[in-house]
């Protein structure tokens, strides 16, 4: 860990940080140098190693590695498992690490007739799309595509202080029932709000639009009674299915469908 601060008086120190991008958007990593109002705080408890958004520094002694995106390239498997070795605490950053992300569609399709449809005549490298705990062992997971701010600064003073790092356990119909809302189902929508991880505070269906899964399984979900649901209101199975696929994150639930 890295220089040590007394804020009142009470001992701790930075976290010797680095960030990685993969196959993604870099959405992830760009969203914590967009919070401007606490970006200052928030650096003031990292010790920031290599982060190519924030920083031109590259150094290889960090303690924790955020992994953002997922896996498409025999160099991008080298390059993780050397990161695995250095991180103390290695981190899966966003829906693309945790789960595959919109990556992951690129798996349903036969690869080669892509490559000939959007690059053709040009050698291109790429290997079916896999999440990071395919490839290493993950030791923290911050879903949301994107991850949400104030949850990643959240968990980042939970390790500099060492207190036990937390995830909603339930549903993102919990944070949107809060707000009040019509529930989509009402209006002849499929959502996977019941299904779905809170803690993004409902921002899709907030604003009309059903929740796609982006950060992952909510805790005791029960995939057989939302398949009912879904069929008792004569709902399309086929919007089920593309949906419960779109982020890959229900990859283990998928066999409840029909
Ligand atoms: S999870 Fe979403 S925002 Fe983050 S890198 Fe992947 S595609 Fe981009
Ligand atoms: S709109 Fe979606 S998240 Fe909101 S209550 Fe209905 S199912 Fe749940
Ligand atoms: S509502 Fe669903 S899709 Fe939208 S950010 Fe939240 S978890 Fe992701």
């Amino acid at each position: 860990m890295g220089e040590k601060m007394r804020p009142l008086g009470v001992p701790f120190e930075k976290l010797k940080i680095a960030s990685f991008d993969f196959t993604c958007c870099e959405g992830c990593q760009l969203q914590l140098t967009n919070q401007e109002a606490s970006l200052p705080d928030f650096l003031d408890l990292l010790d920031v190693r290599n982060f190519r958004e924030i920083s031109s520094e590259r150094h290889d002694d960090y303690d924790i590695a955020l992994i953002e995106g997922s896996i498409s390239r025999q160099d991008e498997v080298e390059r993780l498992l050397k990161i695995r070795k250095q991180a103390k605490i290695l981190v899966a950053f966003g829906t693309c690490a945790c789960f595959g992300g919109v990556n992951s569609l690129k798996n349903r399709h036969p690869v080669e007739e892509l490559i000939d449809e959007v690059y053709p005549g040009m050698a291109i490298e790429t290997l079916p799309v896999r999440k990071i705990s395919d490839l290493v062992t993950v030791d923290l997971s911050i879903p949301g595509c994107p991850v949400d701010k104030g949850e990643v600064e959240r968990i980042m003073v939970s390790l500099v202080t060492g207190s036990l790092v937390t995830l909603p356990k339930y549903p993102v119909c919990i944070e949107c029932k809060a707000q009040l809302t019509t529930c989509l189902f009402e209006l002849g929508e499929i959502c996977l709000g019941p299904l779905t991880r809170a803690g993004c505070n409902a921002v899709c269906t907030s604003g009309k639009t059903p929740c796609l899964g982006c950060r992952g399984p909510a805790e005791e979900i029960n995939m057989a009674a939302f398949l009912e649901l879904v069929k008792e209101r004569g709902l399309s199975l086929d919007d089920l299915h593309e949906k419960l696929a779109f982020y890959n994150a229900f990859e283990p639930f998928q066999s409840h469908e029909t």
